[in-house]
């Protein structure tokens, strides 16, 4: 399933999240945009083994390297005092001009090195451990650990740590059903998809 499609599914995660929940306006806004994200979240491993054999554009990943660069100064506006503001503007600054000078193929990995530099600076367990799972789907295989089980709980606990970051409920709810939304999509049992997503890594290889 491509892109548009998860985004989309996640989105509406985020609205039927929301509806449950009745939050106000604004929390509809961030759990629509946080169920976008985490749909799109499990092809973060574009960036792995599947380069060599598939040229993928350089654009997409340049893009997705200044939208996480964006966020971090979003939310470094958001949270923290001056100084660690002004340290999380900086580094989300400095990775939108990184990925847009740099043109080789292990951007995701610095931006997950970004991330993580950003949280430690924040203080903030979700961003380190977000910036360790960019990191780590930068280097494996399209459609291995990211798409599996094991992928699926690190998410949930990266959420879980958003959530109490945030103060808002329905960010844990939102972005884990929006992941797994991803995965169900983008199994074999589907008729449009050829290739399936191994879900019991590392214990299975079966692609399902
Ligand atoms: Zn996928």
């Amino acid at each position: 399933m491509n892109g548009t499609a998860h985004a989309a599914i996640g989105a509406a995660t985020g609205f039927a999240v929301a509806n449950t929940l009745q939050t106000t306006p604004t929390t509809t806004l961030i759990l629509v945009s946080l169920g976008t994200i985490s749909g799109l979240v499990p092809d973060l491993d574009i960036d792995g083994k599947l380069r060599g054999r598939i040229t993928l554009s350089h654009t997409v990943t340049r893009t997705i390297a200044q939208i996480i660069g964006t966020m971090m100064i979003l939310y470094s506006l958001y949270e923290g005092t001056l100084e660690e503001k002004l340290r999380g503007i900086g580094i989300g600054a400095l990775m939108i001009i990184i990925s847009s000078l740099i043109k080789q193929k292990h951007m995701l990995t610095i931006t997950g090195a970004g991330v993580l530099l950003g949280g430690v600076s924040l203080q903030e367990m979700w961003m380190i451990l977000f910036g360790v799972y960019i990191i780590i789907a930068s280097i494996v295989s399209h459609r291995s650990y990211t798409h599996s089980i094991i992928g699926t709980a690190f998410f949930a606990y990266i959420a879980l740590k958003l959530e109490f970051s945030l103060s808002i409920d329905g960010v844990f709810l939102t972005c884990t059903i929006a992941y797994i939304s991803h995965l169900i999509a983008d199994m074999k049992i589907l008729p449009f998809n050829k290739r399936g997503i191994k879900l019991f890594l590392p214990i299975s290889s079966k692609e399902i």
